[in-house]
């Protein structure tokens, strides 16, 4: 059910898919099947755009709800974006910060994630941090100096407090919406290497308070071994959190722990 200290945690990353009508319906679904259990964490992400019908349809749901980025300013001349104040006026509790389609499409670096990071967690937004190499950076050595980096310069200025609210998406790149998935045994190693990382930044009390998720193609069929891992604490699900019943059977994965 647990691991220890840590719930877990199964979130659904919608990216640039739905209307608000068709987020409500599929919201509603997923509710039926799973908003009255507290046992298991479940968080959808829609876009901006079906935010308010979703919460509508969350009403006395124990789904929470979450957005896919944000800007770290309060508010101002920024033309096209959102803030934190603004997510939690539509009661969101989580926010999607640093996702590998946000770095590599619109060059979102360390230092800026870092700024949306300190930004939600002040507006009490739990961050959902997104960290992960490249199939080149694998095949040269670097997945762990690169994710060492994305961590350090992601969570500067994030302190052991933090712990409780802070996620971290370990999502490899090349196993995103490719169909590849990391074997359970390459993503424990990575998660492990995350909770060592997240140790020496926040002290290893808080680093056990923080939930690592893996994301890269999880469903139904390869979800089980990966939860089963020490280290892994539930999914950030693209695809897969597109269909009430595969999103609701992962859930159902991660109760049967
Ligand atoms: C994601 O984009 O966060 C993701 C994990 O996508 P998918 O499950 O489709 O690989």
């Amino acid at each position: 059910m647990a691991k220890t200290i840590r719930k877990y945690l199964i979130a659904g990353n919608w990216k640039m898919n739905k209307t608000a009508s068709e987020g409500a319906e599929l919201v509603n679904e997923i509710n039926l099947a799973v908003g009255k259990q507290s046992e298991v964490g479940v968080v959808v992400c829609p876009p901006f755009t079906a935010l308010e019908s979703c919460i509508t349809a969350l009403e006395d749901s124990n789904v929470q709800l979450g957005a896919q980025n944000m800007h770290p300013k309060q508010e101002g001349a920024y033309t096209g974006e959102v803030s934190a104040v603004m997510l939690r006026s539509l009661f969101c509790t989580y926010v999607i910060l640093g996702h590998s389609e946000r770095r590599e499409y619109f060059k979102e670096t360390d230092a800026f994630i870092n700024e949306k990071v300190l930004a939600a967690l002040e507006s009490s937004l739990k961050p959902i941090l997104c960290v992960g190499e490249t199939l080149d950076q694998r095949e040269a050595g670097e997945t762990m100096s690169v994710v060492k980096t994305q961590l350090v310069d992601g969570l500067k200025g994030v302190t052991a407090d933090a712990a409780e609210n802070l996620v971290v998406a370990y999502e490899p790149v090349w196993a995103i919406g490719t169909g590849k998935t990391a074997t359970p045994e390459m993503a424990q190693e990575v998660h492990k290497f995350i909770r060592d990382e997240l140790g020496a930044i926040l002290g290893n009390g808080a680093a056990a308070k923080v939930r690592i998720l893996y994301g890269g193609s999880m469903k139904p069929e390869n979800a089980s071994e990966l939860l089963d891992q020490p280290d892994i604490d539930g999914g950030l699900i693209g695809g897969a959190s597109l269909k009430s019943k595969s999103f609701v059977e992962l859930v159902e994965i991660a109760r049967s722990k």
